[in-house]
Formats: structure tokens, C-alpha cells, sequence
């Protein structure tokens, strides 16, 4: 595989880096600053962020030019996030951007690309995914919630669970089953996009282990769905689903920000330097520092390749997508356990605080911070390998599109 940088690539590497430079000062007066890195983006600050890369068409890249994007090929998009990513920047809601955006202009009708698209682009609109329920993960075809059609609504009724951002969400993308009058239920899923602010929708908090709020069970209890919003033709929603599944295992895997954790676990080994009581364990460490960094570089190798594939038929999983899941998010699992061996101590201290408040004080110096930070990360990486779809699915994916078996 030829992975030769086109020249175009390197100035468009230095246009985003220049962007970034003269741009990220202005929405956050406080970049920079050491405790940047630490900082936990809320929706707000991903607003901003995200209407400042608008203005060069960089909130939705990937996105055809009619719906606000430049169709950026795969190795820009990934240049773009590199740059991005270094500088601590916020990443534009993937819900949003990256999972539903593609399915709504590609299977959506005229009126759903105008209503949502631009909102989605602006940040207007923050989004959450309806698919996992208490019996239905791994195996989704066995969701319950319905959609009974009664004249111009489906009455929609279920539990959806694990639900990342619905407490926050304006708008969430579900399968359902749907049942139209004087037709037995479908036995396809159907792919319904329902307004969060619509009577009967409540939102349960789910704490993760990390202490923070980011999961939700949703409740949907009689709601009343405009017809208008379902996407595509009813029963096909897996074949629409398919493609969000493709493309947030590939988001999922993150192997940038494998690459930044290894680069804190570098400086946290060189903070506890001085510290030589610790030393003769350093040693161990250090071979498994170079270990995982070996592992990265092929990791990153592999990614690579995937952005070079020649674009195929986006609906069809491809096998590097799984690949690249499971070995990220194995490898960043490994990173954070490396990095709490190496605060020792330190790493238990942090755990009464998960949510460190990311601006230093005299009072509180940034290593507690950094602790903190690194024994919750710590403790939320044990989803990786479960969100988007687990290692054993994947591995079953692999087998069956690599192996035919
Ligand atoms: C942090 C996080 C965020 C999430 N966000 C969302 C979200 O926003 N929206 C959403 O819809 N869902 C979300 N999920 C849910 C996620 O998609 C599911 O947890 C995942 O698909 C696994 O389903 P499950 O939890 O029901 O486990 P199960 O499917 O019950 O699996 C239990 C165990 O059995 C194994 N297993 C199951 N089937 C097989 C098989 N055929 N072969 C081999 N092993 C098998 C699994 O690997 C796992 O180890 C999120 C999950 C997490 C952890």
C-alpha cells in the first residue's frame, strides 16, 4: 500500500493548523492554558466550536456541498480530526454529524433534509440514538417498542436504554417496529426520528462507574410521532441503521485519542521520575509503554489502509471498521490501566473527585487534577469494548466477512 503524502495533503494539514491557531484563542480565551487538556466539553462549548468550523465547511466535512459540506475525501476528514484532536479542540457531536446527518440526506425525503440538516450543521440540534433496550444489544432485532400508526401519528410506546446524551438530547433517531392499520407488525425495523420535548418521553440519569452522567434510560410512553417522520420505507430500518453502525465503529475506535492518552502516560511516567522510591517498577512500565506504542504505530497503519479503501457500497460492512473497534478499543484500555499502575497511589486518591473541575487553583495543582482525571478515564474506558457493539460481535463480524464462516 502506497501511503505517499499528496502535497495537497500537507498544505491542507497547514490550513487547518493555521485555522486552529488564529480561531481557537477567539471561542475559548482559555486554550492553552495547562488545564486545556483536562477540560470536559459540554454542549455549549461544542456549539461554538462547532459554528466556528462552519464558517469553512468543516462542522460537517464529509457532507455533500448542497447540505453545507466541501464531500471531503476520507484522508482530508482524518487530517481535519488529527488537527483537531492535537489541539484539544471539541469535536462536533458525532450523533449528530457523523450517525444521522448521513442516513437523513441519503434516505431522508426533501422536507427532512431541509427541517434537520441545517440545524444538525449549525449545532441547533444535538441528537441521541434509540436503539439498544434492556433484551434487545447485540441482537437489536429483538426490540419491543411500537409505532402503531392512528391518522397523521404513530403512537409510540418502549424503553430505550444506555442511551448516550438523551438528557440533554432535542431530537432522537429510534427503531421501532411499526404496525399500520389493517396490517399485522412488522417483522422489519423501521427507522423513526422523534422530537425528545414530545409529551410522554421522560429521561432516567444512568451514572457510569466514572461518576459522570452520560447514559439514560428513555421512556416512551404513548408519544405521538408525526407520520412524516419516518425515514425511508418502514421495515427497512436496519438497512439505514447499517450504515450509522459502519460508520460509529470507526468513530469509536479513536485511535487519536489512543495516541494522546499514550502521550499522557509519558508525561506521568516522567512526573514520577522523581518520585524513586517507584523507580524499580518504572522499569516494567517502560517496556510496556514501548510495547503499546509499537502496537499504535500498526494500529495506525491499519487506519491508514481504511482510509485508502477505494469507497465501496456504504451499506455493506466492511471488515476493517470491526478490526479497528476491537484493536483500539482493547489498546486504549490497555493505555489507561498502564497509566493508573503509574500514579499508584495517587490513582485511588483521585476516585472520590471523578469530576475534577478543570480550572487549576492555587489550591489545587494540576497533578491532583491530571490524577483525577486519568482513574476516571480509567474506569469509563471498560465500555469501550461494549459500546457501538462488542469485541465478541465484532470478532463474530470479522469471522463472517473475512472467513465466510
Ligand atoms: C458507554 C455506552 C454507550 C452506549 N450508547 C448507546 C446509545 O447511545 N444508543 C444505543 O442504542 N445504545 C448504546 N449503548 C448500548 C450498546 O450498543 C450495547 O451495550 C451493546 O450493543 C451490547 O448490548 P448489551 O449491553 O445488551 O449486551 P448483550 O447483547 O446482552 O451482551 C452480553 C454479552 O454477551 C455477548 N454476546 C451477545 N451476543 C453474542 C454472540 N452472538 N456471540 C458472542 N457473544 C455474544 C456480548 O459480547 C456481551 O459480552 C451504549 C453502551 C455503552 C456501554
Amino acid at each position: 500500500m502506497d501511503f505517499v503524502q499528496d502535497p495537497g495533503n500537507a498544505q491542507f494539514r497547514t490550513e487547518v493548523r493555521e485555522f486552529i491557531r488564529t480561531n481557537l484563542p477567539r471561542v475559548y480565551p482559555e486554550a492553552g492554558s495547562p488545564a486545556w487538556s483536562l477540560r470536559f466539553h459540554d454542549r455549549d462549548s461544542v456549539r461554538l466550536w462547532t459554528r466556528a468550523l462552519d464558517q469553512r465547511g468543516w462542522a460537517v466535512p464529509h457532507w455533500p456541498s448542497q447540505w453545507g459540506g466541501l464531500g471531503l475525501s476520507p484522508v482530508r476528514r482524518h487530517i481535519l480530526s488529527e488537527e483537531l484532536a492535537t489541539a484539544g479542540c471539541p469535536h462536533p457531536d458525532a450523533i449528530s454529524v457523523d450517525f444521522v446527518g448521513p442516513v437523513i440526506y441519503t434516505f431522508g425525503t426533501p422536507e427532512q433534509k431541509r427541517r434537520y440538516l441545517p440545524r444538525i450543521r449549525a449545532a441547533d440540534d444535538f441528537w441521541c440514538q434509540g436503539f439498544s433496550e434492556a433484551n434487545a444489544g447485540s441482537d437489536v432485532m429483538q426490540l419491543r417498542t411500537t409505532a402503531v400508526r392512528q391518522g397523521e401519528h404513530f403512537i409510540v410506546n418502549g424503553r430505550k436504554l444506555w442511551t448516550t446524551n438523551a438528557h440533554f438530547a432535542d431530537m432522537m433517531f429510534a427503531l421501532v417496529r411499526v404496525e399500520l392499520p389493517g396490517q399485522r407488525r412488522q417483522q422489519g425495523l423501521s427507522f423513526l426520528l422523534i422530537n425528545m420535548r414530545s409529551p410522554g418521553v421522560s429521561v432516567r440519569p444512568i451514572h457510569t462507574i466514572d461518576g459522570r452522567h452520560r447514559l439514560n434510560e428513555v421512556v416512551l410512553d404513548g408519544v405521538r410521532v408525526p407520520v412524516e417522520n419516518l425515514v425511508g420505507e418502514p421495515g427497512k430500518g436496519w438497512v439505514y441503521a447499517r450504515m450509522i453502525l459502519a460508520n460509529e465503529r470507526t468513530v469509536i475506535a479513536d485511535v487519536r485519542s489512543a495516541r494522546l492518552q499514550l502521550e499522557q502516560v509519558r508525561g506521568l511516567m516522567q512526573d514520577c521520575r522523581e518520585q524513586t522510591a517507584r523507580l524499580a517498577g518504572m522499569e516494567a512500565a517502560r517496556h510496556q509503554l514501548a510495547r503499546l506504542e509499537i502496537e499504535l504505530d500498526a494500529l495506525e497503519v491499519l487506519e491508514l489502509r481504511a482510509l485508502h479503501e477505494p469507497p465501496g457500497e456504504q451499506t455493506v460492512p466492511s471488515m476493517l471498521g470491526p478490526i479497528l473497534k476491537v484493536r483500539a478499543s482493547e489498546l486504549r484500555q490497555r493505555i489507561s490501566e498502564l497509566a493508573v499502575d503509574v500514579l499508584g497511589d495517587r490513582g485511588v486518591e483521585a476516585l472520590p473527585d471523578p469530576e475534577p473541575n478543570p480550572l487549576p487553583t492555587e489550591a489545587d495543582p494540576l497533578a491532583c487534577l491530571s490524577a483525577c482525571y486519568v482513574t476516571a478515564g480509567y474506569l469509563f474506558q471498560r465500555s469501550a469494548t461494549i459500546a457501538g457493539g462488542t469485541s465478541e460481535i465484532q470478532r463474530n463480524i470479522i469471522a463472517a466477512v473475512g472467513f465466510g464462516v
